[in-house]
């Protein structure tokens, strides 16, 4: 078993075939959850489970679960997987790197022969990138509790279609219960969509914890008058005090490690050229992999927000609307111990966008692996992971869910 490998040219082959549906000419992928192209790589992921053996179930929100049995089938199944859609102008190896690696993993262990001693589930989540129906996470953040199901099977995209018609058209709206699978731990293989490993050179990231998010609406309200005739000292412009909020956004992220600050949506009232600024409504987003780190990122914000409404003799309203807490992913030493047992370059790291595995972390132990992706780019055509790193993520993903697999049995004998 210490000897057993994936094969590399058998996994590329595979990721260069799955890229083919939705490919777009400049070497990308577009395939939005619930259209044609979204059943067409469900379909061909069906098939070659069924190919190894798998027996196919579908849950209530279009997730797929493919169980290759093992030596005690009422042991909990080690799992693993990620997501099949793609951004409009996504890459081939955002989410389908790691449904495709558990697919050769899956494929390695049949025709090795392998008797695993927990059953194996091969999973794909429902849209992940939340680009045609939001939020992102929508498949499996329903799974396990986090959102309605109605509520989530009811959301349209922009032309009115709703998800649930779509899964149903597509032959995804499945029956089987949210929750349901007894599941003693799962591991999700990804590219890393930053730019650190590649920097460290290193091959494996062992990831620890998916960091927090804070995000704001921000209104700040002055008063609009004309621009020829109002002395500076008489002004009230939102416009000002906007711009200073949005540059303390990088101060506070500059004060504390691993910190991160932005401003990404403006909206400006009257918004013309000769009108002091009455009325500023701006987004703010504060992230960082520490929860109380974050704390006093968000507090050092609303008390600066305070001293500018007084600076300025205007009003600033902050509605502080969603916050994901941190997330520790606590079987990452599985992890570490299969990519040491590999021989694999390593180092811990924190994810900065969400992941399916990190709503699986409040059901199951969960762990994830991210790969180098060229110049850390990602959600762009342009995404790219050599066959070799993939390879590495993927022999990594084997051995770690054999790894699991014998702890759950252990476990379960003592
Ligand atoms: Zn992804």
């Amino acid at each position: 078993m210490q000897d057993l490998r994936i094969n590399e040219q058998r996994l590329w082959d595979t990721l260069m075939e799955m890229g083919e549906i939705g490919g777009t000419e400049k070497g990308g992928c577009n395939r939005l959850a619930g259209t044609d192209l979204d059943k067409q790589s469900r379909d061909i992921f069906v098939a070659w489970c069924k190919a190894c053996g798998c027996e196919i179930s579908i849950d209530k929100i279009g997730n797929i679960f493919a169980r290759r049995p093992g030596l005690n089938n009422d042991l909990p199944a080690v799992g693993t997987g990620s997501h099949l859609d793609t951004q409009p102008t996504g890459g081939k190896f955002d989410g389908v790197f790691g449904v495709l690696s558990g697919v050769e993993v899956l494929r390695t262990l049949h025709e090795n022969n392998i008797e695993t001693p927990t059953p194996m589930e091969f999973s794909v989540w429902t849209n992940e990138e939340g680009s045609r129906f939001q939020p992102a996470m929508q498949g499996s953040g329903t799974y396990v509790g986090r959102f309605d199901l109605e509520t989530e099977l009811n959301k349209t995209d922009v032309n009115g279609i709703r998800l649930g018609d779509e899964l149903a058209r597509i032959g995804y709206l499945g029956d089987m219960e949210l929750g349901s699978r007894n599941m003693g731990a799962f591991f999700e293989a990804h590219i890393e969509q930053g730019p650190i490993l590649e920097d460290e050179k290193k091959a494996i990231g062992i990831v620890r914890l998916g960091q927090g998010i804070r995000w704001y609406n921000i209104e700040v309200v002055g008063r609009p008058s004309h621009s020829g005739t109002t002395p500076m000292h008489l002004r009230k412009d939102a416009m000002l005090a906007a711009a200073a909020i949005v540059t303390e956004m990088k101060a506070i992220a500059d004060r504390h490690e691993n910190g991160l600050g932005t401003v990404g949506f403006m909206q400006v009232w009257p918004n013309s050229r000769n009108t002091i600024p009455g009325n500023v409504k701006f987004s703010a987003d504060l992230r960082n992999p520490r929860p109380d780190v974050l704390l006093t990122m968000h507090e050092e914000l609303l008390a600066f927000a305070e001293k500018i409404a007084e600076e300025h003799g205007l009003d600033v309203n902050i509605d502080p609307f969603w916050y994901f807490a941190p997330v520790e992913f606590n079987a990452s030493d599985d992890v570490k111990a299969a990519t040491e047992k590999l021989g694999y370059s390593h180092m811990d790291i924190y994810a900065g966008a969400g992941h399916d595995a990190c709503y699986m972390a409040d059901l199951v132990p969960t762990g994830m692996i991210f790969t180098p992706c060229l110049n850390g780019i990602s959600h762009n055509e342009a995404e790219y992971s050599s066959p070799e790193e993939c390879a590495a993520g993927a022999n990594v993903l084997l051995h770690t869910m054999l790894e699991a697999s014998e702890r759950i049995a252990k476990q379960h004998q003592a």
